[in-house]
């Protein structure tokens, strides 16, 4: 059955305690087997040990057997000769003396057959065929019969062994008459009871003549058996101990000559003979109480690998649940098993240790993940868990609000008074707005920057304007950090679920929405409504036609030249973008550009603008012209860490040189956030981008600062340039910061030149370049073409103060 082996396999090969146990069995299976072993060698060896001397014995056994039968028919055989009957009959004829013979002899001696010999041992009658043969051996036995009154031998007669015992017939004190010789048969009888007295195998084997094999007579063994022993037996038999191979059994044996002539060939042999094998077999009793100890011993072992293994495997089981509990991301529950002593103890407390220092880092982990460190408030993310689950919970007829607070003048306060106070006033917030809350469950979270939220579990509308004008009214105190008083207006938006959304996202863009209205209208609190998120629909709207109008190639890149005052040449161009509408038609930048900045869209215009930019340069470059490109940056370009790198890989890609372009930069757009826009400049000037200040003189910085930027050039904005001639004001503004411009080594770019005499006049205060309707209007880039090389065809055959009249 394969799904049971496999079953069983795969146990085998997984649990340690299946093969702690086999191993245990294993080797006591070894021990068993060897002691076995042993047991049966020793066995053997004392087999062999006792075996000749048990041969000897019942060798001796077996001649004192056929000693004590010989000597009970000898003495019958001896009182048969003495007897004063038989001395009358054995004068009488044959025939009678056979037949006392026949009647006396056998039947009171139980012998098989009788013969009279005479005193010179010649037969006189014979009762039995073959008693006759044995007259002429009869004559060796006389001596001894004569000295001890009877003899007797063992012979071979008609191929059976027999007791041959001879004796005197004589009267007491009378003269020898002749010799009585009777034979008596060997009865198996007789073997049984040596083997009887000595447990061994005793046969009788017998030959006819010397070299004849031997011929079984009588034997304890199975007649096959002792048919094998009498084939197996060599024609030399000797006494001492030898093992003969019988029928696949070993048998120890011992032989005796019992009977036969040398000359006669013909011989009785005795055999004692005893199986090795049986000797050396371990009893059965010892097998089994071996099986028996063997068996105890087994479970024994079984049961005590399996108790062992368990007291390894279960703390291992346990341990490794609370490795996969850990895995599972269970912190909590500790792992147990530390109170033992032992490696796995050990091994425990290192589980232990290592738990606590995971559950403490997924401590810290969730800390970052959930809490804002600044603060110490919830942040975004559990704000976020914590409303969508408050509207997971909400009843049918109950509402859940959101508050969403922004600080009016955080950035101001960060420029003004630097990071660690903006900090400071953060924390100062936190506390303020804490503070207002005094109902359970509420919670207020930092989602980011200076941008608060607050969540009212179970707040309505009404509730949550209140909660609100509340939090507006505490912010109306100063804030006191370290001896600053912060005077920090706040804007609040209000939205609530059902009314305004029931997803939590949703909830939280609208609560957005109001605050950002809020802000805009300077109001402090507002609730959400349908009607003023359509602006905002309206720019989302706006933003997804712009990514449209970017991979639909609706944009078009439009430039306007900049010429050299001295000479009236052309020096560069600026880019400018402009969008070819598909039902609006050409839509101008203040149309998309601040909508684009506001949603950070520009980044994507800035690139599409400064590749444009590139592949013209290239194209131009081709033809020989060669003229530096403006392209106009706006904050979110310089607040991008990434842009200098996106501009070089442009630059690769195209293989243009960074000096063929010149960014137009604002002041506002570098006051938003000098330290990171410096960095920016900085590192785009190493690059070797001309760095150009735009709008000069609307914002408020002053030139000073300004040289502290990388910067080469200075735009002075159309408006002063357009009222110059007009406006006296103006006219000294532009002429100052020429001055100025240039004493601190930078260029200065006139645009808004509209006319000759701005021309003119900017030509005396010495400003290096125009830019303006005069010259040229923002063009597409063929006609810019176009008209750069009439320009330069005019430009040749007149002379520079000529040059206006050409126009
Ligand atoms: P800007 O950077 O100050 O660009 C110069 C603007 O002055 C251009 O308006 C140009 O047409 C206009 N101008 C030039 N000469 C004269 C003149 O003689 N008289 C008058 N009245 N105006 C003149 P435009 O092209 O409409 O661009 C307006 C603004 O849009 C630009 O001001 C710039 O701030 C923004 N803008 C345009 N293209 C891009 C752009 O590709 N990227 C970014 N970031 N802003 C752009
Ligand atoms: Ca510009
Ligand atoms: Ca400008």
């Amino acid at each position: 059955m394969p799904p049971i082996s496999g079953t069983l396999s795969r146990w085998f090969t997984r649990s340690l305690g299946a093969r702690l146990v086999t191993l245990f069995l294993g080797l006591l299976a070894i021990v068993q087997i060897a002691s076995f072993g042993a047991i049966k060698n020793s066995l053997r060896e004392q087999a062999f040990r006792e075996l000749p001397e048990a041969l000897a014995v019942a060798e001796r056994v077996m001649r004192a057997g056929l000693a004590d039968s010989a000597a009970q028919h000898a003495q019958r055989v001896r009182l048969f000769g003495g007897d004063f009957g038989f001395h009358t009959v054995v004068q009488e004829d044959a025939e009678t003396i056979r037949s006392v013979l026949e009647e006396n002899a056998t039947g009171r001696t139980g012998a098989d057959e009788a013969a009279l010999l005479g005193s010179d041992f010649v037969l006189r009658a014979s009762f039995g065929r073959h008693i006759g043969l044995l007259a002429p051996q009869a004559r060796a036995l006389a001596t001894t019969a004569e000295r001890e009154g009877s003899a007797s031998e063992v012979v071979m007669l008609a191929g059976q062994p027999h007791l041959a015992v001879l004796a005197p017939v004589k009267p007491i004190n009378g003269a020898l008459l002749g010799w009585v010789l009777m034979s008596f048969r060997l009865e198996p009888r007789l073997i049984d009871d040596m083997r009887f007295l000595s447990k061994l195998h005793f046969t009788l084997l017998a030959r006819e003549s010397a070299g004849a094999p031997w011929r079984l007579a009588l034997s304890s063994l199975g007649g096959d058996r002792a048919q094998a022993l009498a084939a197996a037996l060599g024609p030399d038999e000797a006494s001492a101990m030898q093992s003969v191979q019988v029928r696949g059994e070993e048998l120890g044996l011992r032989t005796h000559r019992l009977a036969g002539s040398e000359h006669a060939g013909a011989a009785v042999l005795g055999v004692v003979s005893a199986s090795i094998d049986e000797a050396t077999q371990v009893p059965r009793q010892l097998q089994l109480s071996l099986l028996a100890t063997t068996l105890a011993g087994f479970a024994a072992f079984a049961l005590g690998g399996l108790y062992t293994a368990r007291r390894v495997t279960d703390p291992l089981r346990s341990l490794t649940r609370a490795a996969e509990r850990l895995g599972a991301g269970d912190y909590d529950t500790p792992m147990g098993g530390q109170r033992r002593h032992d490696e796995i103890g050990l091994l425990a407390q290192s589980f232990e240790s290592m738990r606590i220092s995971v559950a403490d880092k997924q401590q810290q982990i969730l800390q970052l993940a959930y809490w804002d460190t600044l603060t110490g408030l919830p942040n975004r993310a559990q704000f976020r868990d914590a409303a969508r689950a408050a509207l997971a919970a909400r009843p049918a007829d109950g509402s859940v609000a959101v508050i969403m607070l922004d600080l009016d003048r955080f950035k101001h306060v960060n420029d003004v008074l630097g990071y660690r106070f903006g900090d400071l006033l953060l924390k100062g917030v936190a506390l303020r707005l804490t503070q207002q809350l005094t109902r359970d469950g509420d919670l207020v979270a930092r989602l980011s920057g200076d941008e608060f939220a607050v969540l009212l579990r179970d707040g309505d509308a009404a509730l949550a304007e209140s909660v609100a004008r509340r939090i507006a009214r505490a912010f109306e105190q100063a804030l006191v950090l370290e001896e600053h008083k912060v005077d920090i207006g706040v804007s609040l938006g209000v939205a609530c679920a059902p009314q305004h959304a029931d997803e939590v996202d949703a909830l939280l863009s609208r609560a957005e929405v109001a605050m950002y209205t809020a802000k805009r209208r300077g109001s402090g609190t507002l609730t959400y409504e349908a009607s003023i998120d359509a602006g905002s629909a309206q720019t989302l709207s706006l933003l997804s036609e712009l990514r449209r109008a970017v991979e639909h190639g609706e944009l078009r890149l439009y430039l306007q030249p900049k010429l050299a005052l001295d000479d009236g040449n052309i020096v560069g161009a600026e880019a400018l973008v402009r969008w070819q509408h598909p039902t609006r038609g050409l839509v101008p930048p203040m149309q998309f550009i601040p909508y684009a900045e506001q949603t950070g869209f520009i980044r994507v215009l800035t690139i599409w603008v400064f590749e444009e930019a590139a592949r013209l340069w290239l194209a131009l470059h081709a033809e020989g012209v060669l003229l530096k490109l403006s392209v106009n940056l706006s904050t979110r370009d310089l607040l991008d860490q990434d842009l200098p790198d996106k501009f070089d890989a442009l630059l690769q890609k195209h293989r243009v040189p960074a000096e063929a372009f010149c960014l137009e930069i604002t002041e506002s757009a570098i006051m938003d956030d000098p330290a990171r826009a410096l960095a920016t400049l900085n590192r785009l000037s190493a690059m070797g981008f001309k760095l150009s200040i735009d709008d000069f003189g609307t914002g408020y910085s002053s030139l000073a600062y300004l040289k502290r930027l990388p910067v080469d050039e200075l735009k002075i904005d159309k408006s002063f340039v357009m009222s110059m001639e007009k406006d006296l004001d103006d006219a000294t503004i532009v002429r100052s910061t020429i001055d100025l411009a240039h004493n601190l080594g930078l260029s200065v770019v006139a645009e808004g030149v509209e006319n000759a005499k701005a021309w003119e006049l900017l030509r005396e205060l010495n400003c290096d370049q125009a830019q303006g309707y005069h010259m040229g209007k923002p063009m597409p880039s063929a006609d810019f073409r176009k008209w750069s090389a009439g320009w330069t065809e005019r430009h040749r055959r007149s002379s520079p103060s000529g040059l206006m009249r050409l126009h």
